[in-house]
Parts: C-alpha cells; sequence; structure tokens
C-alpha cells in the first residue's frame, strides 16, 4: 500500500481515491455507494474516464480552464525542455520565460506594463487587496483602505477573498470576515425587478449609479478599491449590461479609486478577446488572471499592473517599506510562464480568439432556440464561449427552479457523455444557471453535440 500501484489498475485507483481524497466541493456521502469518477485521459474537447467512456467536456476541465483543450504537446514539450534546464528559483530573482510571458502578455495589455507572478485567481486578488490597503498607508494614511464588491462576484477561497465574496452559499459559516470589504449590488438586468427603483431603461447606467451612491454613503476618501469580474461567472454568466462599465470607469476616475478587474475566468480568450474588459474600452488599474492562462498545463496566476501602481511602491527608495512587501513560493516555477507563453501562442496561431466569437454566437443562437422549444429557459446569455441558461419554474414571476431539477439536468447530460455545468450551488434559489465554457477550440459539431445533450435532458427533466 506504497502508492505505486499500476497506473492501468483501475479499481485500485478508485480505491484509493475513496480511501484518501477530499475532493472539492463534494460531500462525500454518495461515495461510500457509487464510485467517484476518475478523469483518465484528455484529448481536444473530450475526455475519458475510469470506465472508458468519452465525454464532450463543455467547461474546460469543470471550471473554465482548458481554454486551448487536451493533450497539447507543444506546451507539455516546453514545459519539460524549461523543467530539464531550471525548474524553479524564486524571491527576488527573475527567469527567462518569466521575462518572455510577461513581454507577451504587456504586448496584449495596452495601457498595463508590470507582471507579478503567483498561482491561484484567490492568492492573485488577495495580492491586489494587499496593494490597495498598502497605498492607502502610503497616500492616505491608512484612510482609504475599503474595497467594493460585487453581489454575485466571486474572487476566490481565502478569507480575504470571501470577505470580498459576493456568493452566499460559499461564504455561509466561514465568517467571521475582513473589515473593510464594501458589497455593491449586482447587474444582472434579468433579475433587475428585485431591485428597488431599477429602470426599465438605462439599466446599466443605473446599476453602476448604485456603486456611486455606496461610495458617497461610506465616504469616498475611504475607498480605494473596487474589484469586479468582467463578465460574473459562478455567480450565473452575467454579462453586465450597455453603459455599465464605461459609468464604473468614470465613477472610479472622480473618486480616485483603484479599479481592479478579476479575469481569472475571462482572461486569455474566453469571451473572444484577450482579456473580457477589452469588450468594453476600460483601462483597469490591476488586473489578476489564473485558469487560462495556461490552460492547466501548469499552475499560474498573474497580477498585472500599470506602471503608475507599480511607481508608487518604487518611488521612494529612502522609505525601508515602500516595496511590495509579499511574496508566492510557487511564483518562482518556471513551468507556469512557459506554459503561458505556449498557449497564448496556440490561441494566436489558430485564430481561436475569432473562433470563440464565431463559435460563441453561434451557441448563443442555438441556445436561444432552444429557449422556444422549453419555457423552462427563462434567459439566456454570455459572451464568446462563455455562456448560460437561466432556468425558471415559472417566465412571469421569474421564480427559480429547484436546485435539484438542475442538477437532474447535469445528470442526463453526464449520462450522455457531455459535460456541462450548473452555478445553483452559489446563491441557492436565486441562481440556477446552466453553464458552457467549451475549449476554445470547438466547432459546429461540437456546439451542437452540447445543445442535442441539453435539448434530451430538458424534454427528459421538465
Ligand atoms: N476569481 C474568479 C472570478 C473565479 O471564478 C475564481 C475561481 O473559480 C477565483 C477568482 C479563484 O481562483 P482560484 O480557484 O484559482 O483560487
Amino acid at each position: 500500500m506504497d502508492g505505486n500501484f499500476n497506473e492501468n489498475d483501475i479499481s485500485r485507483v478508485v480505491e484509493a481515491d475513496r480511501a484518501h481524497i477530499w475532493h472539492h466541493l463534494s460531500q462525500h456521502k454518495p461515495y461510500e455507494t457509487t464510485e467517484p469518477r476518475i478523469i483518465v485521459e484528455g484529448k481536444g474537447m473530450r475526455v475519458w474516464d475510469q470506465k472508458g467512456k468519452e465525454h464532450l467536456d463543455a467547461v474546460s476541465g469543470g471550471v473554465w480552464t482548458v481554454n486551448v483543450g487536451y493533450g497539447r504537446e507543444s506546451i507539455a514539450n516546453a514545459v519539460r525542455d524549461q523543467l530539464i534546464k531550471l525548474n524553479y528559483f524564486a524571491g527576488s530573482a527573475g527567469s527567462i520565460p518569466g521575462s518572455q510571458f510577461a513581454e507577451k502578455l504587456i504586448d496584449k495589455m495596452p495601457g498595463m506594463s508590470r507582471v507579478y507572478y503567483c498561482n491561484s485567481g484567490s492568492e492573485a486578488n488577495e495580492k491586489g487587496f494587499k496593494m490597495v490597503r498598502q497605498i492607502a498607508h502610503k497616500r492616505y494614511g491608512g484612510k482609504k483602505h475599503k474595497i467594493l464588491y460585487r453581489d454575485r462576484d466571486y474572487h476566490g477561497t481565502t478569507i480575504a477573498c470571501l470577505s470580498a465574496g459576493g456568493q452566499d452559499e460559499r461564504n455561509a459559516q466561514y465568517g467571521p470576515f475582513t473589515d473593510g470589504f464594501v458589497r455593491v449590488p449586482h447587474c444582472l438586468e434579468y433579475r433587475s425587478f428585485e431591485q428597488d427603483g431599477a429602470p426599465s431603461e438605462n439599466y446599466g447606467v443605473w446599476a453602476a449609479d448604485q456603486i456611486e451612491k455606496i461610495i458617497l454613503a461610506e465616504g469616498p476618501d475611504t475607498v480605494g478599491g473596487l474589484c469586479l469580474e468582467p463578465v460574473t461567472a459562478g455567480g450565473g454568466v452575467i454579462v453586465p449590461p450597455d453603459g455599465y462599465w464605461e459609468r464604473v470607469q468614470e465613477i472610479c476616475r472622480k473618486y480616485d479609486i483603484l479599479l481592479h478587474i478579476d479575469e481569472v475566468v475571462c482572461g486569455v480568450g474566453r469571451t473572444g478577446t484577450w482579456f473580457g474588459y477589452q469588450h468594453y474600452g476600460i483601462q483597469p488599474d490591476m488586473v489578476t488572471m489564473a485558469k487560462g492562462v495556461a490552460s492547466g498545463y501548469a499552475a499560474i496566476a498573474c497580477l498585472v499592473t500599470t506602471e503608475e501602481v507599480f511607481n508608487m511602491f518604487k518611488d521612494d527608495a529612502s522609505d525601508p517599506m515602500n516595496y511590495f512587501r509579499d511574496i508566492s513560493t510557487f511564483g518562482g516555477c518556471t513551468a507556469g510562464p512557459t506554459a503561458g507563453l505556449e498557449n497564448m501562442n496556440i490561441i494566436e496561431n489558430e485564430g481561436l480568439l475569432a473562433n470563440t466569437t464565431k463559435m460563441g454566437d453561434y451557441m448563443l443562437d442555438q441556445l436561444a432556440a432552444l429557449a422556444d422549444r422549453h419555457a423552462v429557459i427563462g434567459d439566456v446569455r454570455g459572451k464568446g464561449l462563455f455562456l448560460g441558461a437561466e432556468l425558471v419554474a415559472d417566465r412571469d414571476s421569474r421564480d427559480p427552479v429547484a436546485e435539484k431539477m438542475v442538477q437532474a439536468v447535469v445528470g442526463d447530460c453526464m449520462a450522455q457523455g457531455v459535460i456541462i455545468g450548473a452555478t445553483n450551488r452559489s446563491l441557492p434559489g436565486k441562481n440556477n444557471t446552466l453553464c458552457f465554457s467549451p475549449a476554445l477550440i470547438a466547432k459546429k459539431d461540437d456546439i451542437d453535440q452540447i445543445i442535442t445533450a441539453v435539448d434530451g435532458a430538458l424534454g427528459r427533466v421538465f
């Protein structure tokens, strides 16, 4: 029992999993009577489980990560070569792939200039929060330290990230949280009828103006940062309404508030542009990214800032505290930037941004056609290959369907060999949205297979 069992001995794999693995986001009781699912292999858009069953992966590795698809030998080879040359060195030293990837990234992010490496989206966001706090101390005597975050957004799993977390199910029972984080309202137009005073026209500008109201109530001299997802992911695939982002930027500039955009899901191609914020013509001060940065071929996350933010940590070298006093042990792994560079090269060389836009538009049309056939679909929305279909018990009241029905749809698709996601676990009863985020290499046939599976599942479950 020393772990060195043959990888083809699947019953031993399952036995060891049952005995020792604590799966993410899972209640384990069912595994006492059912087998945990083990994914054994992947190629392109497809994965195979321990029983040899093929699945079309419509969620890029479960959580919107494997943007360029499975089995990319060029990434594996680049990482292998780099690991043999130099696998790791941390602290203040740089590395060759670190420099190469930073240059490539910045080339795609006009107005940004500095890359800080770490290894998870949560960690990158925490570092952004720390920067806002440190700037508050340096420039404003510690006063401008509050960070605004939005209802239904998610920024990670640590206590500070949950303090900035707008998904109640994720937060429940993990408090007390950290002071200094203030919630602003969501901008999901489909559910704007639940928001007091929401207008039927110009909702985007109104939703952004709610942020200004909160800034004024808190005191603009106390608010240092605003952290938002460009398109909210786990909170229900929320594409911000027209006029929203432009107004948000104006408000940040007006009150000298750093705009931190969390691109952990949208970053590196998911929505058809390199970054989600680039749809809206805005200029962030800080951008965080993780999942698609290296498509899961290596763990890497980045916090990218403007030169102006960077300079706030450099401009007074006589002050021994005036630098970013932060480190990430695995920010020194060279596999991450090596995989990240090749990942971006693939996206560029294979025209995957254009494919994402084209296939995303096609899929949105197909989802809309599904909504014509199934009254349970209340709303479809998305950008690029990042889409959602919100399920409602009744189209007039927009009451959500029961969570177990959503799980039944996901389970039915799984039985058909198509893996889809659902965000209903995030906000029970309010957010029953089926989620789709196939790899950026998706073709029309793949989309059709996903739609056919969902069509069949909805027909059987409702
Ligand atoms: N930000 C967003 C928008 C996310 O969806 C997630 C994870 O799902 C995170 C941050 C946290 O990333 P990680 O799980 O890499 O810590």
